[in-house]
């Protein structure tokens, strides 16, 4: 890279949290925590069964709220800190590893384990402690709306304008963890690749050929992430301009 990168993008998937010990969610055999997606991540199971759907949440957010975040949430926050652009995280992950690492400017378009949305009002309330058809929302008063803000299988995703914008002012689009082959991180890197971008992809191993990406970078996030973003740190241009005005 001969130059500092305007407005760096990252997208993250279940590969960056797997090293913080986190099973993958939505893996290919159906199964999401030994319970069937059918079950516990539908609009359908929810209306169904919303006391088995708050069980299954109240029992992930004691799980996920235990996990720490590994080298290669911590080489984000680095960025973030030391490098003359905006850095944003599009995550597919419902954990808070990444704010937990100290990352700024998240964007979870898959929703977070420690909110629930009011069906009633829209409120978002956030919160580690149990969530279930007793809760009464805090801002309409209203008692037994109050759903996981877990994107459920059929529901649009969330934050996408916001997205949509960094993808299309994005001078470097890195992808983290996540097949690139799937949506909706193969749409990302295509637009943020006709915007100009640089594109790199980081993962375990070769997943797909997708050749929007510039270079794949393969082995464990928590050692190439901080190699990767070390290099763009030590060779960054200092600028006496503000990156955000620049
Ligand atoms: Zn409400």
């Amino acid at each position: 890279m001969q130059k500092n990168c305007k407005n760096i993008v990252i997208l993250t998937g279940a590969g960056i949290s797997a090293e913080s010990g986190l099973a993958t969610f939505r893996g290919s055999d159906g199964l999401w925590n030994n319970c069937r997606i059918e079950d516990v991540a539908t609009v359908e199971a929810f209306q169904r069964n919303p006391e088995y759907v708050h069980a299954f949440y109240n029992d992930l957010k004691k799980e996920l709220v235990k996990a720490k975040p590994n080298p290669a949430h911590l080489a984000i926050t680095r960025l973030q800190e030391n490098y003359p652009a905006a850095v944003s995280v599009v995550t597919q992950n419902v954990d808070t590893l990444h704010e937990k690492a100290g990352n700024k400017n998240v964007y979870h378009i898959h929703g977070q384990i420690n909110q629930a949305v009011c069906l009633n009002c829209g409120h978002i309330l956030e919160t580690f402690g149990d969530v279930d058809t007793q809760t009464v929302c805090p801002l309409c008063g209203v008692q037994g709306m109050m759903k996981p803000n877990i994107v459920f299988f059929g529901e649009n995703l969330l934050c996408m304008n916001r997205v949509e914008h960094l993808l299309d002012n994005c001078g470097l689009f890195i992808s983290v963890g996540t097949s690139g082959v799937v949506f909706p991180a193969a749409s990302f890197v295509q637009i943020a690749k006709y915007n100009g971008a640089e594109t790199y992809e980081f993962n375990m191993e070769k997943t797909s050929n997708n050749f929007y990406f510039d270079r794949h970078i393969y082995g464990p996030a928590g050692t190439t992430l901080p190699a990767f973003v070390d290099e763009l740190i030590k060779n960054r241009e200092d600028s006496p301009q503000d990156p955000e005005s620049a």
